[in-house]
């Protein structure tokens, strides 16, 4: 938990938030301003800055591993896991990233087509 994380907050029920998916490591919910039909954040229940603060622990890697293996029930869940959907991690001020807690936008639910930008 990161103070002041709102991340954090909808972690610990203080945010409340539109759960699609929660297990004992990883929690996915509605993005509040979808760009899709399908926009969900996926994140790590502890607090990863971003990440680059993966690599720094075995038990961050264990927590990414965690994350990948939680997809595809995500994506079962949503009913994306046959017609597809687009992964993004922003990372840094360049790379877009607006909430300081590790997350993964998966997004789907119409074309995206190959374009990364
Ligand atoms: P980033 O730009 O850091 O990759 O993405 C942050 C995402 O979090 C944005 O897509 C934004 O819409 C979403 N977001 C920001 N605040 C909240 C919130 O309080 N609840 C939810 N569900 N999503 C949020
Ligand atoms: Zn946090």
């Amino acid at each position: 938990m990161s103070q002041n994380c709102i991340f954090c907050k909808i972690i610990s029920g203080e945010i409340p938030s539109k759960k699609v998916f929660e297990n004992e490591s990883v929690l996915a919910i509605e993005d509040v301003n979808p760009v899709a039909p399908v926009h969900i954040l996926v994140l790590p229940k502890k607090h990863y800055t971003s990440i680059l603060d993966i690599a720094a622990s075995e038990a961050g890697l264990a927590d990414l591993s965690q994350l990948m293996a939680a997809l595809p029930q995500i994506a079962e869940e949503l009913g994306v896991e046959e017609s597809g959907f687009r992964l993004i991690n922003n990372c840094g001020e360049e790379g877009g990233q607006t909430v300081m807690h590790l997350h993964f936008h998966l997004i789907g639910g119409r074309n995206l087509g190959p374009g990364l930008i």
